[in-house]
């Protein structure tokens, strides 16, 4: 891809996976903003945290209110009464209905407002949650909705779509972003920054791609 006069907007949770696709993002475009979105998480370290890792990257960081999303719906993310459930086949309490697609609606205006036509999300259809608005089909029908809808010619990328958690470490890695990503982001549902409270789902799911990323490196590097 030709790099130059290429702008993109990164949705940016301070995350795993968002902050291992802000570090894909800067490799790929010549200039990149990040915005994330203020939803009534638990955890207001979440922003702080986002924030945090945006300054130390250098890259332009935008907090957007999206606080309505607390008054739509009652879930475990939003709301400290609702209990934290993974089942096996059923969508988790932490599921927010539309989220992903009323962030990236927004992040699309968002990104023609600063002239940039390349939007970047961390949405994986791997992921064991199987929420639809994540899934590829729909992020591709959206970027042809939002290009009829802006007249603009936006390019969604989702460059942890296909890959499973170890893999997304190993892009991360790949990236020179391995120790960042681990010791500065904040994927914890108990709000513990890096390696987490070692027990939530989100913990657990980021810790077993880890190990598993960790094995094939090591194997990688003995042979
Ligand atoms: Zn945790």
């Amino acid at each position: 891809m030709d790099k130059k006069n290429k702008k993109a907007v990164v949705v940016f949770s301070g995350g795993q996976d968002s902050t291992t696709c802000l570090f894909w993002a800067m490799k790929q475009f010549d200039e990149v903003e990040a915005v994330t979105f203020n939803y009534g998480q638990r955890h207001a370290l979440e922003i702080e945290c986002a924030n945090q890792i945006a300054d130390e990257l250098g890259v332009k960081w935008t907090l957007l209110d999206m606080s309505l999303l607390g008054q739509l719906t009652q879930n475990a993310l939003t709301r400290d009464d609702v209990e934290i459930v993974h089942n096996d086949g059923e969508l988790p309490s932490t599921f927010v209905e539309g989220r992903n697609h009323l962030f990236l609606s927004f992040a699309a205006v968002f990104a023609k407002g600063v002239g940039a036509r390349h939007i970047v999300t961390g949405v994986c259809e791997t992921d064991f949650s199987g929420y639809p608005d994540c899934r590829d089909d729909f992020v591709k029908s959206l970027n042809v909705t939002l290009n009829l809808a802006m007249d603009h010619n936006f390019i969604i990328h989702t460059p942890l779509m296909w890959i499973n958690k170890a893999e997304t470490w190993e892009m991360a890695d790949q990236l020179g972003a391995f120790e960042f990503v681990r010791k500065k982001t904040l994927t914890c549902y108990n709000g513990v920054i890096g390696d987490g409270c070692g027990n939530c789902p989100a913990c657990q799911l980021r810790k077993a791609g880890l190990d598993t990323f960790l094995q094939t490196r090591n194997l990688e590097q003995m042979s």
